[in-house]
């Protein structure tokens, strides 16, 4: 039976489910088991932003989940960042990969197993991830407002806001219930039309203004959903929350998240100048 790619069920709401084993493959670090279906999210090898889930497989714990590639023509299954190929290669799927103890070699395939994530630490991860897409919208909006851009940037966010996040971002990471985003204020921003010196000797003004606008969209409790275009991982998936602003937030996103704004209780920005182009972002949630 040639390998299919692995149906993903961690934007649904569902936690736990059974399924049959396609795979088992084994190298110095891991056992490496692959379903048809499941509810772990793996963390991303391109973008590796948001940390994979935790849960365990029968008995057994995940201790890594990872995205993976399998070419039909061969069986061989690459993992991680061995990957060769883009999501859109002909002769590849794209599998979700459980990695567990090399010991646990007495799973096999065809063999039906229970796959189980650890919904707290899903649920925290994506109010963590949420909290950072909406930081940075209002990073954007608060930057516009209050004049930090001398003319106006080609490239837009989805409130129509000049993107701030799209150019000056150089990392981010998810954490339980927090988002730690990094900006690069270089030379080719300046040109674009962004004061950064401004910016930096007024940091805190802007770290108020942020929080104030995070506070507002709060109170509108909207919904957040996930905009799936297909059930595997090669397909494309958006995160969607309507803040009141001049149309619909949407942004393309693997990653999981909080399922309404209902379920903050408070999100909080701290701005830090990390040097002198550098600006570190720290979005922390309260979570009701
Ligand atoms: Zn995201």
């Amino acid at each position: 039976m040639p390998v299919t790619p692995t149906i993903i069920r961690f934007c649904h709401d569902i936690w736990c489910l059974s399924s049959p084993v396609q795979m088992v493959e084994s190298d110095s670090k891991y056992f490496y088991v692959v379903t048809q279906v499941t509810p772990f999210h793996p963390v991303s090898h391109i973008w590796p932003d948001h940390p994979a889930d935790k849960g365990t497989l029968n008995q057994y714990p995940v201790i890594d989940c990872q995205v993976g590639a399998v070419e039909l023509s061969s069986g061989q299954l690459f993992v991680g960042c061995d990957i060769p190929v883009r999501r859109d290669e002909k002769g590849w799927v794209f599998v979700v990969v459980h990695c567990l103890e090399k010991s646990c070699t007495n799973l096999c395939v065809g063999q039906e197993v229970t796959l189980a994530v650890d919904k707290p630490y899903q649920q925290a991860l994506g109010r963590g991830h949420s909290a950072g897409h909406m930081a940075s919208l209002a990073l954007n909006k608060v930057l516009v407002e209050l004049g930090y851009w001398r003319k106006d940037a080609e490239r837009k966010d989805p409130h129509g806001y000049c993107d701030f996040n799209s150019y000056a971002q150089l990392s981010s990471l998810v954490r339980k219930d927090q988002c730690v985003d990094t900006y690069r204020l270089g030379k080719t921003l300046r040109k674009r039309g962004l004061n950064s010196a401004d910016l930096l000797n007024t940091l805190k003004k802007v770290e108020q203004e942020v929080n104030i606008q995070l506070s507002q969209w709060l109170m509108l409790k909207s919904e957040i959903k996930i905009k799936c275009c297909g059930d595997t991982l090669a397909d494309s998936r958006y995160w969607q929350c309507d803040l009141g602003e001049s149309g619909m937030a949407e942004i393309p996103c693997g990653g999981t998240h909080a399922r309404s704004l209902e379920d903050y209780n408070e999100i909080r920005v701290t701005l830090t100048q990390l040097d002198e182009q550098n600006i570190e972002m720290y979005t922390h949630v309260l979570a009701i």
